[in-house]
């Protein structure tokens, strides 16, 4: 797996519009200071990030990939704790049947915050929605984004602290809220005219590669065209594990960061945590594969 080391992209950001502190027009702008040569944001459950970057214009140095981060369920035949996000890239922002899947999962997350909150006010935790909504001004309102409130609140000292404490998943406060079937956000993405590409695999918490290799027949028969292979959590070992796999399962490699701006502050744009290197070979690819070309 070799590359040429000039040039590096990031396909996984976050903007305002989910839970990113930057908006999409600042994240253009520090794409372009730090010579990004290709960038996608993907929103958690909606596209207004990348809708808000295309109508500011993209700046000629920086190619653009229009993008979501889909919360899905795994296949009913697999059970694993972990978070499952399908990434979809270059779709058809304004795809109706796209649109209306995203509302579901967007009313699905304003129906879950004040449960959240109402869990946190039984265990004495003094914190109200319009607390919250004023903490992630006009985005869609994450679990990061309450952390951060009861962060200020002096309830924890870290985010990670708060996640382990609160939020995570399993912990008293967490909720769990609607997830698309993977197999419909895998159409839902391929219908828009995009590509559907698993991501941050580590993250799901696969207690085996023969098992996490069973998954990725699964959802390459749904449809599925890529692997989050490149991420800040990645070890190179990993990394070359999750290549190889790609690579056996005929799956386009994918990378990014994960950024969140201020709520993820040890990862930084372009870099993770400093030595993460994404090669604008695999967008080269990507773009050559994809239905829809975006700038
Ligand atoms: P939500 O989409 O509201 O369920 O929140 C998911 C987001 O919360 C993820 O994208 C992460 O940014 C953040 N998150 C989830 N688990 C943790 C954790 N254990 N520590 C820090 N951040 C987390
Ligand atoms: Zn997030
Ligand atoms: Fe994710
Ligand atoms: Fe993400």
């Amino acid at each position: 797996m070799e590359y040429d080391k000039q040039v590096r992209i990031d396909l996984h950001i976050h903007s305002t519009a989910s839970d990113g502190t930057l908006s999409p027009s600042e994240i253009l702008n520090l794409a372009e200071k730090l010579n990004l040569g290709a960038i996608a944001i993907t929103d958690h459950d909606t596209v207004d990030g990348s809708k808000d970057a295309i109508q500011r214009g993209i700046p000629d140095s920086v190619k653009f990939l229009t993008g979501v981060e889909i919360s899905a369920s795994c296949p009913p035949s697999f059970d694993f704790p972990g978070s499952f996000h399908i990434l979809g890239y270059s779709i058809g922002l304004d795809d109706p049947t796209l649109n209306q899947a995203l509302d579901i999962l967007q009313h699905a997350r304003k129906d879950r915050n004040p449960r959240i909150i109402k869990r946190l006010n039984d265990m004495g935790m003094d914190i109200s929605l319009s607390d919250v909504v004023h903490e992630s001004g006009d985005g869609q309102i994450g679990r990061p984004h309450i952390a951060r409130l009861l962060l200020k609140k002096g309830f924890a000292k870290s985010m990670e602290e708060v996640f382990e404490r609160y939020l995570g998943n399993g912990k008293p406060a967490y909720v769990d809220k609607y997830r698309m079937p993977c197999a419909h956000a895998i159409q839902t993405i391929l219908d828009a005219g995009g590509l559907p590409v698993l991501a941050h695999p580590i993250l799901l918490n696969i207690e085996s590669d023969r098992l996490f290799e069973k998954l990725l027949g699964v959802l390459k028969e749904m449809g599925l065209k890529g692997l989050e292979v490149f991420y800040p959590e990645h070890s190179p070992e990993r990394t070359a594990f999750y290549a190889k796999a790609a690579e056996r399962y005929g799956l386009l490699l994918t990378g990014g960061t994960d950024f969140h701006g201020s709520l993820k502050p040890d990862i930084q744009m372009g870099y993770g945590q400093g030595d993460l290197f994404i090669p604008y070979a695999l967008y080269d690819k990507i773009i050559h594969t994809s239905p829809l070309h975006s700038k």
